[in-house]
């Protein structure tokens, strides 16, 4: 109730942009529905212009955002609609990401959910080239040099030597 509560305030001066970091961490699973929905509602209601939404949890994103950007390590990993983003996501951490979420209706012992091996690089030291390089089953060389973050459609960018620009 009281994160609901700051919720409302912070749409009483009519921002521009809300910005809500972590805003369903150390919540129950019924609350952080409670709290998406209050997001959509404000977006649908038009209480606030735009929200920019930072979180480890991918499906309130999946309730409340229109495009998603993917951060690996402090870099920008991908940029897509969510749509893209959930059924077509093309940068390796992405696509393992999405790939480790557990599926309504689908039996642990049908599937297994897998999740990344390794962990994330020290920011206090982060290494050169590729920041995911360590844990992508992709990685070859050239990760060694930090790739571009380019567009591969309209709507879409990635930053991974793997993946081909030319369709843009
Ligand atoms: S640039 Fe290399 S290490 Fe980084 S995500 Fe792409 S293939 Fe993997």
């Amino acid at each position: 109730m009281k994160q609901r509560m700051v919720m409302v305030i912070s749409t009483l001066l009519d921002p521009s942009l809300l910005i809500a970091d972590e805003i369903t961490s150390a919540l129950d699973v019924s609350t952080q529905r409670a709290v998406a929905e209050t997001l959509v509602s404000f977006r649908d209601h038009g209480f606030v212009k735009s929200m920019l939404v930072i979180t480890h949890d991918v499906s309130i994103l999946y309730q409340t955002a229109d495009t998603i950007l993917v951060m690996y390590a402090g870099k920008l990993a991908e940029k897509a609609p969510t749509k893209t983003i959930i059924e077509q996501p093309r940068h390796p951490y992405t696509t393992m990401l999405i790939s480790s979420l557990p599926e309504v209706g689908v039996r642990y012992a049908n599937k297994k959910l897998s999740g990344i091996p390794g962990s994330p690089p020290s920011l206090l030291n982060p290494p050169t080239g590729c920041r995911f390089r360590a844990r992508c089953p992709l990685a070859f060389d050239k990760c060694l040099e930090e790739p571009p973050f380019i567009r591969i459609a309209p709507d879409h960018s990635v930053a991974c030597w793997k993946v081909d620009g030319s369709d843009a």
